[in-house]
C-alpha cells in the first residue's frame, strides 16, 4: 500500500510517499521560514500564497524521489486540520483534485495524529497502547494512544503551548524566529540553574500544564534588567527557562506512565526535537523502567511523512473522506 501524503497546515509545504505505513520512500519539505522571518512570525496570507507556489513542485519531487508515478499510489492522505484555514485549504484542494482525477481514495488526516504517528517511522516495534506527550507550536497534550488514531486526552495546557512559550521568550530576548531551535542552541552555553523561574502548576489537575506564569516571569526578568541597566546573560536565561519547561513536561509524562501503568512513553511535535527535553526524558524513563520513543528531529517538526503514516492506519481501518472534505482550522484531537 502506497500513500501519497500532503501537509500544508502552517508554514511548511510538504509531500511524502509512504509504503505500508512505516517505510518512507520520500519526504519533501519546502519551508517558508525565510519568507516569514522578516515579520517575526507566520503571516497567514503569505503562507497560503507560498503554499500555492510550492505545492505542485513538492508533490512532483516526492513522487520522483520515491521512484513511483501517481498510478502506483493506493490513496491520497492530506492534513485537513487543525491549522491556518487558508494554508490547509491549499493542501485539501490539491489532494481532492489529484484524488478525483486519478480516481484514488481520499483520506483526511488530523495534523496532531500525524505528529504522534511520526513515532512509528523509526520505532518499528512501537505499537499502541502507550503514553504520548504532544508538544508543538499550538498544542501541549498528554494522551494515551489506545489504538491507531484513538486517543484519550489526560492532560493539556491551560494557556500557552510549549512551542508558543519558546517562540515568545525567544522573541523577547532578541533571539528571533523561529524561537525553539534558537533557545535550544543558546541554552547549551548557559547554566540551567542560574535563574530561578517558576514551574507552572494547575491546582487539582496533575496532568495539566501552564506556561503563562513562566512566560510572565521571564518577561519581568527582562524588563527589570532593562530598567536597572543590568546585562542579561542570554544563554543563562535560555537554559533556565528551558529547564523549567522541561521539568514540567517530564514530571507529568512520567507520572502519567506510572499512574496509568504504561511502560512505553513517546514524545511528538516540534518541541520533541528539543535536546534538553530528549535527554532529561531519556534519563527519567531509564530510572523508571519505561521505554522511551521519539522521532528524529526532521519527523518532529511539520512534515508529510507523518501524515502518510497516519493516513495508512486510517486507510486500513476503512476511513475514506468524501469530495466535500473541507479544512477545519480548529479541529480537536479525537474529532472526525
Ligand atoms: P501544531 O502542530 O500544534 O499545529 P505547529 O505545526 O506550528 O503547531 P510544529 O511544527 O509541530 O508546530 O512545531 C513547531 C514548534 O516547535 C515551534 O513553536 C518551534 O519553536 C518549536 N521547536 C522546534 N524545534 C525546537 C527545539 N529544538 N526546542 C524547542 N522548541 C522547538
Ligand atoms: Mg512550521
Ligand atoms: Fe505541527
Amino acid at each position: 500500500i502506497l500513500i501519497l501524503a500532503i501537509e500544508s497546515s502552517c508554514d511548511e509545504t510538504a509531500a511524502s510517499v509512504v509504503k505500508n505505513g512505516r517505510t518512507i520512500l520520500s519526504n519533501v519539505i519546502s519551508s517558508q521560514i525565510d519568507t516569514h522571518t522578516a515579520y517575526g512570525g507566520v503571516v497567514p496570507e503569505i503562507a497560503s500564497r507560498e503554499h500555492i507556489k510550492a505545492i505542485n513542485y513538492v508533490i512532483e519531487r516526492a513522487l520522483t524521489e520515491a521512484a513511483v508515478t501517481l498510478a502506483d499510489i493506493t490513496a491520497i492522505g492530506v492534513t485537513y486540520g487543525p491549522g491556518l484555514v487558508g494554508a490547509l485549504l491549499v493542501g485539501v484542494a490539491e489532494a481532492k483534485a489529484i484524488a478525483y482525477a486519478a480516481q484514488k481514495p481520499l483520506i483526511g488526516v488530523h495534523h496532531i495524529e500525524g505528529h504522534v504517528s511520526a513515532n512509528f517511522i523509526e520505532n518499528k516495534d512501537l505499537e499502541p497502547p502507550f503514553v504520548c506527550l504532544i508538544v508543538s507550536g499550538g498544542h501541549t497534550h498528554l494522551v494515551i494512544v489506545k489504538d491507531y488514531g484513538e486517543f484519550e486526552i489526560i492532560g493539556r495546557t491551560r494557556d500557552d503551548a510549549a512551542g508558543e512559550a519558546f517562540d515568545k521568550v525567544a522573541r523577547a530576548v532578541g533571539l528571533g524566529y523561529p524561537g525553539g531551535p534558537k533557545v535550544d542552541r543558546a541554552a547549551k552555553e548557559g547554566n540551567p540553574h542560574a535563574i530561578e523561574f517558576p514551574r507552572g502548576k494547575v491546582a487539582d489537575s496533575p496532568y495539566d500544564f501552564s506556561f503563562s506564569g513562566l512566560k510572565s516571569a521571564v518577561l519581568n526578568y527582562i524588563n527589570h534588567a532593562k530598567m536597572t541597566g543590568e546585562e542579561i546573560c542570554v544563554p543563562d536565561l535560555a537554559a533556565s527557562f528551558q529547564n523549567s519547561v522541561v521539568d514540567s513536561l517530564v514530571s507529568r509524562a512520567i507520572l502519567a506512565a506510572k499512574e496509568y501503568g504504561y511502560q512505553k512513553l513517546a514524545i511528538a511535535g516540534g518541541v520533541a526535537s528539543n535536546t534538553a527535553l530528549r535527554a532529561v526524558m531519556e534519563e527519567a524513563c531509564k530510572k523508571n523502567g519505561i521505554s522511551f520513543y521519539h522521532p528524529s528531529p526532521v519527523f518532529c517538526t511539520d512534515n508529510a511523512a507523518m501524515i502518510g503514516v497516519a493516513a495508512y492506519y486510517e486507510y486500513i481501518r476503512g476511513k475514506r473522506s468524501g469530495w466535500d472534505l473541507n479544512a477545519v482550522p480548529n479541529l480537536k484531537l479525537g474529532e472526525r
